[in-house]
């Protein structure tokens, strides 16, 4: 199995990739590794390890048996060389740009991005020396014309959260590696790679909050890079190991890949609950826009369906009547809860205004495109029909 890895499906690797039964006393599902220490056999080899010329794993905050067989699991998904798991999406991104980064970098990020990676950078590494500079990725004259020799990294999401513009991964790679030394890394948590490969389009790295669609049941948090062994390695040895120290536990690998294994199958129900969710938002004579790439009417519906198997599980609308008018609605919702995040089987609505993306300034929300009035919908593996009765009943309202 392992070996043979690229010769087999996508549901395939997210079930057995990188472990055999038969190595393991049998055991079907992989061990779970409880233990933060390992030891040496003599002081020669564990002198080797912190050294780097002795392969092993020595303490968790490093590696560990459990979290190795996720990472690698993850990287045969994302078709990427390596992984590296972290506590949470937060703790992936931060150790990804502390790596990366040094002052006086520059980091060309894309006008909308989630939250707290918005507050990272203006209030974290912004304030050690790194520019930070936004550009509507959608633009890609404007990407090129903000490129600058001190340019280090380009980051986005696509679609971004919570307005679901999306950026042309292929494109924007393509126009980065004209020039040297830019990482081109995309946050791929609301598409994960059965919806969205970013590094076989040209990106160097991609981050997750596993905490959402790849873990998949809203029990845990946990992020994941995936990139070159090179990147790989140094975002280990220096943004996990020294500067975040943001590991993540065996247990939750344990929980991370037993959500992979379904992926696949809750991905397409995700899928399909919210496209016909989105035509009935864009049908109703209360709602003043929807957002969602496998609407006809989606701008950008063209480059969704070149690099996006199938559109995803997210929603962005605005009522007519704007942020009351949204209030009254997600305070209507019954099977819907009020609720961040997304990802899990449980439908969830929230107001990034006042929620994920109140780490943005009223101001900054304006010229950042997060309208005051949008709603976000995480739609989750109900059936259909309880779904669409409990929009239909909220509208009324
Ligand atoms: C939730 C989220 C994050 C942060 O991940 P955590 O696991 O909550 O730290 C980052 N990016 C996106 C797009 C998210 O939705």
């Amino acid at each position: 199995m392992t070996d043979k890895n690229n010769d087999f499906g996508f549901s395939t690797r997210a079930i057995h990739h990188g472990y055999d039964p038969l190595q393991n006393n049998g055991a079907l599902i992989p061990p779970i590794y409880l233990t933060s220490t390992f030891a040496f056999p003599t002081v020669e080899y564990g002198a080797g390890c912190f050294a780097g010329e002795q392969s092993g794993h020595f303490y968790t905050r490093i590696s560990n048996p459990t979290l190795a067989l996720l990472e690698s699991r993850m990287a045969a998904l994302e078709n990427g060389e390596a992984g590296v798991a972290f506590s949470s999406g937060m703790g992936a991104i931060a150790a990804t740009f502390w790596t990366l980064l040094r002052p006086g970098d520059e980091i060309i990020v894309n006008r909308t991005l989630y939250g707290c990676t918005f507050a990272l950078l203006h209030h974290g590494i912004g304030e050690f020396g790194v520019k930070v500079k936004h550009v509507d990725m959608s633009d890609l004259i404007e990407l090129e014309a903000a490129i600058s020799p001190a340019t280090r990294m380009i980051y986005f999401e696509s679609p971004a959260n919570p307005n679901m513009k999306l950026v042309d991964i292929a494109a924007v790679s393509d126009i980065a590696h004209k020039h040297q030394d830019i990482v081109v890394a995309i946050d791929n948590t609301y598409c994960t790679p059965y919806l969205q490969r970013p590094l076989e389009l040209g990106a160097d790295l991609v981050v997750h909050s596993a905490t959402k669609y790849l873990s998949g049941h809203s029990d845990i948090t946990a992020g994941i890079v995936v990139t070159s062994q090179a990147l790989a390695d140094r975002i280990r040895l220096q943004g996990l190991k020294d500067l975040t120290g943001a590991v993540m536990s065996p247990q939750d690998a344990y929980l991370l890949m037993r959500g992979l294994k379904t992926l696949a199958l809750r991905m397409d129900r995700h899928c399909s609950n919210a496209q016909v969710i989105a035509a009935c938002l864009q049908e109703h004579p209360a709602v003043e826009w929807v957002a969602y790439p496998g609407l006809p009417s989606f701008p950008q519906h063209a480059l969704a369906s070149r690099q996006m198997k199938l559109p995803g599980g997210m929603i962005a609308f605005e009522l007519k009547g704007g942020l009351a008018a949204g209030q009254r609605f997600m305070n209507a919702l019954q099977l819907f809860s009020r609720a961040v995040s997304l990802g899990g089987a449980e439908s969830l609505a929230q107001h990034p205004a006042s929620m994920t993306h109140s780490t943005y300034t009223l101001e900054e929300r304006e010229r950042h495109d997060i309208s005051e009035g949008l709603v976000r919908l995480a739609v989750g593996l109900e059936d259909i029909a309880d779904l669409l009765a409990d929009i239909e009943q909220a509208l009324q309202a």
